[in-house]
C-alpha cells in the first residue's frame, strides 16, 4: 500500500468532520495530523480500525494549526494531571507535536485507561510522551532525553525517509543467508549479517574489550563485501559491549540507517559505549570512534518492547522477546519474506530464576533456525542453583568481614552489580556490612528504576512504591578519590567494581591496593574471559604482570584469598540452555551453536544433535550459510 492509497483508506473510516491533513510515515509506524480530535474520539476503536487498515502501527496527532499556546498548555495540563503523579518536567517538541511528561508516577499521569492522556489531547491539541524519572537522578538519563529533544529535526528527517523506504514493493525473496562476522567459536565481537536478495541486515556489532590484539578485538566487517551506506538496518539484542560495543563506529564510516533495540537497550549500550570511549582513551589504546559518532548513532535509535512487530525492510520484519539476561535485553526473532523463514538468535540468554528478571521466553510463533548461545555449553558446565550462589555470597562476605578484611567483587556494570545489589541486599541487610558501589553501575541502577516494567514483578512493585533496593542506605557510592581511603580504612566492607574481569577500571585499582593483605578477599562471580587477568589468578597465578601508573609492567603478588562462586550467572548453564531447547516452541529445524569458547560450541552442537535428532553446526567467524 502506497501514501496515496493509505490515505484514503484512513479518510474512509473518519467521521466526516474530522480532517485528515497529513498521513506521514516515522520509521516503521505510521503517523496521521487530524483537525477536530473530539470527534475522532467520538469512536473509541477508530485507531484500531485504522491500524487495521493499514497493516501498521499507527499514531495519532493533532494539526499543528489547533495546538495551544505552549504556555496555556503547560497550565491546562497541570490542572489536568493529578498533583500526585510527580511531574519534574513538561517539554513541547513542536517537530513532533509532542509533550514530552517526566513523572515520578507515569501510571497517574497516563490514568485508568489512558483517561488523563486523552485528555490532555483533547485540550491542548499536544500528544502526550510519557516518561518515568528515575528515582534517584541520573546524569545519562538527564543527557539521552535532552539530546533526543534538541535533535527532534533530523530525528523526523530520518524516519520519514527511513518509513518510505519500508514501504517499496518487495519483489521475491529466493535466497536467504547469513554471515558470521564475529562472536562464533568464541566470546565477544558479536555480530552476524542476515541478507536476502533486497535486504542486508546485521543484528548485533559487538567489540571484544578484553583484548588488545586488533585482530579479534572487531567484528569482520569488510567481508561483508558492502559499503557500510548499503546496510539497511542493525538490530541489537543487548547493552554489553561484546554485542554494542562496535556500533559507534559504523556511524563514524558511514551508515546512516537505524538500529533497533529495546528502551532499556538504548540507554544502556549509550552509557556503556561512553565508558569505553573513555577508558580506552585514558589507557592510551585509542577509540575507533568518538563521542559524536556515539551521538549520532543514537539520533538512529529506534526503540521497540518486547512482543511489538516491527517492519525492518520490506522483506524482514522482527519481534524482541525477553531474554532473561539483563535488563532490556532480547532474543531477535526474525521473519523473512513473508512466511519465508524463522530465524531466532537467542544472544545471551538465562534460563533459570535470578533476583532480577523472569526467565527468557520459550514461545515464539514460528522457528526454522535458531541459534543459540553456548558460553557454558560444556559437559562440565553445570552450576550450582541460583539461591545456593546468593548464599555462599552472602557467606563469604560475612566470614571475611568478620575478620576485619574486605571482600572485592569485580563485576560488569550493567546487569551483575544490579543483580548483587539485590540478592546482597536480601540476604545482608540486617548485618551492617557497607557495600561501595564504584564506577557506572549508580548510573545503571538509576537507568533500571526508569524501566521497572522490564523487571521481576517484586523489584517493580518496590521501585514503583519508591522503596528501590538500589536506594538502600547499605550500599555506598564511591569516586574514584574515595578508593585509597576505603582500603585503608579500618572498617570491613565489600566494593563491587567493574571491570568484571579484571580487564581495566577500577577493580584493578582495588585489587593492586588490597591483594598484599591475606585477610581480603577477592571473589569472582562471573564468567572470566580466556586470557584476562580475572581467569590467571582465578586458576591459581599469585603473582601476575600489571601496568603501574607509568604504564610499565609490574608483577603483583596476590596475596589475598581467592573465591570463585560459579553459577551467579546472566547466562544459563549447559542444563538450563537444554531445558531451554526442550521447552522450545515450536522445535526448530536445525541449531546453530555461537557465543562460547570453541571446544564449548562444538561440545553443545554435538550435545543438541543427539539430543534433538535434528541438524546441528558450530559455525566459525566468516562462514556464510545459506537457510533458503
Ligand atoms: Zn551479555
Ligand atoms: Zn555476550
Amino acid at each position: 500500500m502506497d501514501l496515496k492509497e493509505m490515505q484514503a483508506a484512513v479518510q474512509s473510516v473518519l467521521p466526516p468532520d474530522c480532517e485528515l491533513t497529513k498521513l506521514e510515515f516515522e520509521g516503521p509506524q505510521v503517523v496521521i495530523y487530524v483537525k477536530n480530535i473530539k470527534s475522532f474520539y467520538s469512536d473509541e476503536h477508530l485507531i484500531t480500525k485504522i491500524a487495521s487498515k493499514v497493516r501498521k502501527k499507527v499514531l495519532l496527532r493533532v494539526d499543528s494549526s489547533e495546538l495551544m499556546a505552549p504556555s496555556s498548555a503547560e497550565a491546562k495540563i497541570k490542572e489536568i494531571v493529578p498533583v500526585d503523579a510527580g511531574v519534574q518536567e513538561l517539554r513541547f517538541d513542536p517537530v513532533f507535536n509532542e509533550v514530552v511528561i517526566e513523572a515520578l508516577k507515569p501510571g497517574l499521569v497516563i490514568g485508568k485507561g489512558g483517561l488523563v492522556l486523552k485528555q490532555i489531547v483533547l485540550n491542548t491539541g499536544w500528544s502526550p510522551r510519557v516518561l518515568r524519572a528515575p528515582t534517584s537522578p541520573s546524569e545519562t538519563e538527564r543527557a539521552i532525553r535532552s539530546a533526543l529533544l534538541s535533535s527532534s529535526d533530523q530525528r523526523k528527517k530520518f524516519l520519514n525517509t527511513l518509513g518510505k523506504k519500508m514501504v517499496l514493493p518487495s519483489g521475491s525473496c529466493d535466497w536467504i543467508k547469513i554471515t558470521m562476522l564475529g562472536g562464533f567459536k568464541e566470546v565477544g565481537r558479536t555480530c552476524m549479517l542476515l541478507q536476502t536478495p533486497k535486504s542486508n541486515v546485521l543484528v548485533d556489532c559487538g567489540m571484544n574489550t578484553d583484548t588488545s590484539d586488533a585482530t579479534r578485538a572487531y567484528p569482520y566487517l569488510n567481508a561483508m563485501n558492502l559499503a557500510l551506506e548499503q546496510l539497511d538496518a542493525v538490530i541489537l539484542s543487548h547493552a554489553h559491549l561484546d554485542h554494542s560495543g562496535f556500533l559507534p563506529y559504523l556511524y563514524a564510516y558511514g551508515y546512516d540507517g537505524p538500529v533497533y533495540c529495546t528502551p532499556p537497550t538504548r540507554d544502556l549500550s549509550i552509557l556503556l559505549q561512553q565508558d569505553c570511549l573513555k577508558v580506552m582513551n585514558a589507557e592510551g589504546k585509542g577509540c575507533p570512534y568518538g563521542e559524536k559518532d556515539i551521538k549520532k548513532q543514537l539520533n538512529h535509535m529506534i526503540v521497540r518492547d518486547y512482543g511489538e512487530v516491527t517492519d525492518v525492510t520490506p522483506e524482514v520484519r522482527f519481534t524482541f522477546h525477553n531474554a532473561g539476561h539483563i535488563l532490556g535485553s532480547a532474543q531477535v526473532h526474525l521473519h523473512i519474506g513473508e512466511g519465508l523463514h524463522n530465524l531466532v538468535f537467542t544472544a545471551d540468554i538465562k534460563y533459570g530464576r535470578t533476583s532480577l528478571l523472569d526467565p527468557a521466553e520459550t514461545r515464539f510463533p514460528r522457528i526454522e533456525t535458531l541459534l543459540i548461545e553456548s558460553t557454558y555449553g560444556g559437559k562440565n558446565d553445570l552450576l550450582p542453583r541460583y539461591d545456593e550462589c546468593e548464599e555462599r555470597i552472602a557467606q563469604t562476605v560475612r566470614e571475611v568481614t568478620a575478620n576485619r578484611g574486605k571482600v572485592l567483587i569485580p563485576v560488569f556494570a550493567v546487569g551483575r552489580a544490579q543483580e548483587l545489589m539485590v540478592s546482597l541486599e536480601n540476604r545482608l541487610q540486617q548485618e551492617n556490612i557497607p557495600v561501595f558501589i564504584d564506577g557506572m553501575s549508580k548510573e545503571a541502577s538509576a537507568i533500571h528504576t526508569v524501566y521497572p516494567e522490564y523487571l521481576r514483578r517484586n523489584v517493580q512493585r518496590r521501585i514503583l512504591q519508591n522503596n528501590s533496593p538500589f536506594d538502600n542506605p547499605m550500599f555506598k557510592h564511591a569516586t574514584s578519590k574515595e578508593r585509597k581511603a576505603i582500603v585503608e580504612s579500618e572498617e570491613p566492607c565489600v566494593i563491587l567494581a567493574p571491570s568484571g574481569m579484571l580487564s581495566g577500571g577500577s577493580s584493578v585499582e582495588y585489587l593492586k591496593m588490597m591483594a598484599h593483605d591475606p585477610k581480603n578477599a577477592l571473589l569472582f562471580v562471573g564468567y572470566q574471559g580466556a586470557m584476562t587477568l580475572g581467569r590467571r589468578i582465578q586458576s591459581g597465578e599469585r603473582e601476575v604482570p600489571i601496568l603501574n601508573e607509568r604504564q610499565k609492567l609490574d608483577a603483583l603478588k596476590v596475596n589475598m584469598q581467592v573465591h570463585t562462586i560459579d553459577g551467579y550467572s546472566g547466562h544459563s548453564d549447559r542444563s538450563q540452555l537444554l531445558a531451554f531447547l526442550r521447552n522450545l516452541r515450536p522445535r526448530p529445524q536445525r541449531v546453530f551453536t555461537m557465543h562460547g569458547d570453541e571446544a564449548k560450541t562444538d561440545e553443545f552442537a554435538r550435545t543438541v544433535n543427539r539430543m534433538m535428532r535434528i541438524e546441528t553446526r558450530a559455525p566459525m567467524n566468516l562462514d556464510s550459510i545459506r537457510l533458503r
